[in-house]
């Protein structure tokens, strides 16, 4: 009878055992069991993780994941685990099989693997975590950046303003050819004033909510490039023309401008301007593309940057006005580029942008 008790107890265990194993190893989690620093186990989304098949893994060294100065901290930890104390989850870097480097939140536990006391250790990939508290904070960045310089901006456009009406009053009795070029030069400063105080003081320029046309304002925008002054050839390809947007609307033809003269300027000598407008997925997608200079890699997180410009002549303010009114109204912009080749910048904007 005991015999029989014992076997039945046994074959529990090993039906517990087999499906705690397949809990493991279909997780979706990196689960890898380790002793002695060395890799006892490891489930497959693991291996899949660290770039390297389960046979290349196992058997190898734990602590070759990390960089030198982390192995300590971690050789710790596997200790602190060893003599079962729950660890807390800590957050590093690890090189994967391939050399790649990604972040990962991890933390170990001791379990009884077999007949043997190891460690359990469970990695998360906090990736997307680190991008978005890092988008938060270059956001705060910003938006303490703009603050002070819409400041500046402010007390500068003023006498600014006054400079260019005397300006006008003295072209009247005296016409001297340099009054001319002040006045022009005179504009300039305050149009890129102007644009700064739009771009990190949205709310000077309260504006209501009304529906917009996309294709209609996009075909209007277009022609001002059609000058024979551009060397260039414009290509439209707008559908779905009945499907309308909500949204501030000189925020957004400004936008569209913004980035029609980015593409006209990153082809200074000829290209094609395509502009693309579809409805897809409830959200109006517009793309504009040129077949210019493109945006070398490094360059492209700087896109959208207060005064990061490539021009002698540029303020670097357009991207950001871009930016900040295709996110002020919920929408989404992603930019392709390959140097030499062009640059499509496409936008996809919701048709209500809820709590503006
Ligand atoms: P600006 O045009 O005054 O330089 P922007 O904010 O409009 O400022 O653009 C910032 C920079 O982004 C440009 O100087 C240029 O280097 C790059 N850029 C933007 N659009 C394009 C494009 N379509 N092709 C190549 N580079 C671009
Ligand atoms: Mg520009």
């Amino acid at each position: 009878m005991n015999q029989v008790l014992e076997s039945m107890k046994s074959k529990e265990i090993l039906n517990s055992e087999a499906m705690y194993k397949q809990i493991i190893e279909y997780s979706v989690e990196t689960i890898f069991i380790h002793l002695e620093s060395k890799f006892l186990y490891i489930n497959q989304a693991g291996a899949d993780f660290l770039k390297a098949l389960k046979g290349e893994i196992i058997g190898g060294n734990v602590l070759s994941i990390f960089s030198e100065d982390e192995k300590d901290l971690i050789r710790e930890r596997i200790e602190q685990a060893m003599c079962g104390e729950v660890t807390q989850a800590i957050e590093k870097t690890i090189i994967r099989f391939d050399g790649s480097l990604v972040d990962v939140e991890l933390y170990c536990h001791p379990v009884q693997y077999g007949d043997k006391r190891a460690i359990q250790t469970v990695l998360r990939d906090i990736t997307i975590r680190k991008e978005t508290e890092k988008m938060l904070q270059d956001r705060q960045k910003l938006a303490s950046i703009g603050q002070i310089a819409a400041g500046i901006a402010h007390e500068v456009k003023n006498p600014l303003t006054s400079v260019k009406g005397f300006l006008q009053l003295l072209k009247e009795t005296n016409s001297h050819p340099y009054l001319f070029t002040m006045e022009n030069e005179l504009e300039k400063a305050i149009d890129t004033l102007q644009n700064l105080l739009q771009v990190s003081k949205p709310n000077l320029h309260e504006e209501p909510i009304i529906k917009i046309d996309v294709c209609k304002e996009l075909n209007s925008l277009m022609l001002l490039f059609q000058d024979k002054l551009y060397n260039i050839e414009i290509k439209m390809d707008v559908r779905d023309c009945d499907k309308h947007i909500l949204g501030k609307k000189n925020l957004y033809l400004k936008a569209f401008f913004n980035l029609m003269k980015n593409a006209v300027e990153a082809m200074p000598l000829n290209g094609i301007l395509r502009i693309e407008h579809y409805f897809q997925d409830d959200y109006v997608h517009v793309k504009i593309s040129d077949t210019g200079v493109g945006i070398p890699k490094e360059k492209m997180n700087l896109l959208g940057t207060p005064f990061f410009s490539s021009k002698t002549d540029g303020t670097g303010l357009g991207l950001t006005q871009v930016f900040t009114t295709i996110n002020d109204h919920n929408g989404q912009i992603s930019v392709h580029s390959v140097v030499n080749k062009g640059t499509t910048f496409h936008l996809k904007l919701p048709q209500n942008p809820g709590g503006m």
